[in-house]
Formats: C-alpha cells, structure tokens, sequence
C-alpha cells in the first residue's frame, strides 16, 4: 500500500512555501525490472521522487533542501529552457532539472534522474524522447568503465547493458555483456540476467523485462549437469554452442587472465607461434604445473631431473654454451603461451561437453584453469624424492 500526505514545503532557494505531495510508504509487489525500475506499487510514485518550487523553478528530491550553486544553475538558459519546455511531459522537465542541478556534486544521482525521466517516457509510449533520456544516463555509467570485477560496479554495467539494449544500441550492449560475464564476482541472478540479455540482444527486442522473467529464463534454459559425457553426445553436440570464445579464455587462466587474452589474441591473429612468457622462462617445469598443464610439467621435470645428473662440456664461445646449456629454457619462454593456449582451448571444450548450463558451464572452466600453488609444491617434493631418495637407499 501507499500512503501519501500533503505538505507545505519552504523553497530553499527562494524561501516561498508551495504544497507537495509527500510519500510516506509503499511497497514492491513482484520483481524490478532489469534496469532496476521498482515494481507497483512504488512503481506508480514517481510523481513524488522530485518536487519543483512553482516560485523559482528550484527541483530537488525535498525543495527544503539546499544545494550548492542552485540560484546560479537555475538562472543558466539550458535550464530555464527545460523548465519551461511545453513539448516534454512536466515531470520529464523536472528530473531533468534536477539533473542539472546535482550533476556537479553527485553524479549517480543525476544518472538516477535521467533513468526516471526515461520511465516517464516510457509509461507515455514516449519512445523517441525515452532513448534521449537513456542517451544521457548512459553518458554518465560510461564514465565509469571499465567496470572493476566488484559487486557494485558489476551491477552498474548490468544497467548500462539494458540501458544500451533498450536504446537499439546492440553492438556495444553484446559486447559490455561479454566483458562482465568474463568477471569472477558476478553474483548469480546478474549472471541469469545478462544471459538473457544476450538473447534479447539477438532478438533486437528492446522491450522492458524484469529480473524474474530473466531468472525463468534462465531455469527454463538450464539442463541438469552433465557428468559424463558419451562420444555420441559429443557427435551431437552442436558446434556453435562448443566454441572456444575469447570470454572462456580469460575466465580459463584465471589469474592474470587479460594478459594472457592479449597474447593469445596475438597467436590467433597472426598465426604465429612464437611469443615471449617471463614466467614459463624463468620457472620451467614449475610453471607448467601451476598452470595444471600436469603432462608437460613431469615430462619436463624429467628432463631436469635427467640433465643434472650430466656434466655438460662445450668447447664453445660462453654465449654459445649458455645457449645449449638453457635451450629449453628459452624454448619454453618462447612457446609457452602456445602450448597454453592450446591447452585451454581443449580444456574450455571439455567443460562445455560435460556442462550444459551456462553457470556450471562458467564454474567448471573456472576449475579447470587458473593457477595450483599446491600442484607446484607436490612437484617439487617428487623431485626431491627423485634426487634423495637413491642416496637414502644406499646409505640404508
Ligand atoms: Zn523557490
């Protein structure tokens, strides 16, 4: 229920009183919709989220309440020309006068103003004038991106994917939608949401929807996890849905996921197999482990293991010696972001052949990659075996 009263209110700009509609209480019957638009009956208040002096033309959530600069704001022409705009519906003209008047000091809720002017627009079947006002809360989320992997800013990109998806504006909406669900801290129901974002998007459907037809959505589209997966279901499989994409590469290795995107874009797109990796380079055998690449990892512990126990003797220039002496080293710097690219590639398909959901789907690729300080210690220790155990045996 909602429960209003009437109140006079002093300007605090112009000190007049004027009489305006107070909200006391309301409520949400049902789900928000994707942009975060409340539900009725809270829904249906919007008329009290800001209040206009009739005096002085001063908007603000309570007219009682200062801001800094208003007198001088409000005298400007662009807002008197808003104020006084005869083609706007009066409540848009409001919050966009409002906007102006925060906008210096508290950008969020400027962005807030030009979304429920957006509303007001959309009630009306006001479409054109709708998009203007989401051209202009899109202005204000796109100076926050990139968005960080953190809960708050995820759900701001969120809204920034419906505002671009009701706007027509699909591109860059299905790209946006890539780039959070490749983030580690997306909470569940963001992750069904954008999911059916990226279904609307292909439908160029702009149309509003809330949280819950998102999460139907995906309920609807989820199978039950797959554990095992048969050679004929593989054969079914469709290959489209098993593509390897740049979104499952970087959730893949995990930990410094963008570098290792930018290198593999880089193998994909000039074909080339040779990169440089620092890490492979310096940490060999170890490096391979701790990206679970477990088969090179013991292959090339051996070899280590194998040529301490040769004496090398070159009769060569010092820098040729050192190349012969450290050729798999350097072999390894060279084609380890190859061989993990390869590697991830393989493991992303194996994910998706055994998960059906694209949830499981996400957490299973995430398991399967990232980096295992405990696989490195175990190899480790396995060499150290392998080097004291024969001497420990003798001696007994
Ligand atoms: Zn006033």
């Amino acid at each position: 229920m909602t429960t209003v009263d009437q109140q006079s209110i002093p300007c605090a700009v112009c000190g007049e009183e004027s009489r305006h509609q107070i909200l006391l209480s309301s409520n949400q019957l049902g789900s928000p919709d994707l942009d975060l638009r409340p539900a009725k009956m809270l829904r249906s208040t919007m008329g009290m989220w800001v209040q206009c002096c009739p005096s002085c033309g001063y908007c603000n959530q309570m007219i009682a309440t200062p801001i800094p600069n208003a007198k001088e704001i409000i005298a400007r022409d662009n807002y008197q020309k808003t104020l006084n705009d005869e083609a706007l519906p009066e409540l848009v003209r409001h919050f966009r006068c409002y906007a102006m008047l925060v906008i210096e000091m508290d950008l969020e809720q400027a962005r807030l103003a030009h979304m429920y002017a957006a509303w007001v627009c959309d009630d009306q079947n006001l479409t054109e004038l709708a998009r203007e006002c989401r051209g202009s809360a899109i202005a204000i989320l796109e100076t926050w991106q990139p968005f960080k992997d953190k809960q708050d800013e995820i759900i701001k990109g969120a809204v920034l994917v419906d505002l671009l998806r009701r706007s027509s504006r699909f591109a860059e909406a299905q790209e946006l939608c890539g780039q959070l669900l490749a983030y580690q801290n997306v909470p569940p129901t963001v992750i069904s949401g954008l999911t059916f974002q990226q279904e609307l998007i292909n439908r160029s459907d702009t149309a509003a929807y809330t949280i819950k037809e998102a999460q139907d959505f995906a309920d609807a589209h989820a199978a039950p996890p797959e554990t095992v997966s048969s050679p004929d279901e593989i054969v079914d499989a469709n290959a489209d849905e098993l593509a390897v994409e740049h979104v499952d590469l970087k959730r893949f290795a995990g930990i410094d996921g963008e570098y290792y995107l930018e290198k593999w874009k880089q193998i994909e797109a000039t074909g080339k197999k040779i990169t440089w990796n620092w890490a492979a380079f310096f940490f060999h055998f170890m490096w391979f482990a701790y990206r679970k690449m477990y088969y090179y990892a013991y292959i090339l512990a051996g070899l280590f293991l194998i040529r301490l126990s040769l004496k090398f003797q070159f009769d060569l220039p010092w820098f040729a010696s050192y190349l012969v002496r450290y050729f798999d080293w350097i072999l390894l710097g060279m084609f380890g972001n190859y061989l993990y690219y390869h590697h991830a590639r393989r493991k992303i398909v194996e994910a998706k052949l055994r998960n059906r959901n694209p949830q499981t789907r996400q957490v299973a690729i995430e398991k399967m990659g990232g980096g295992s300080g405990k696989a490195v210690i175990i190899i480790l220790l396995a060499l150290l075996a392998a080097i004291l155990g024969p001497a420990l045996i003798a001696q007994w």
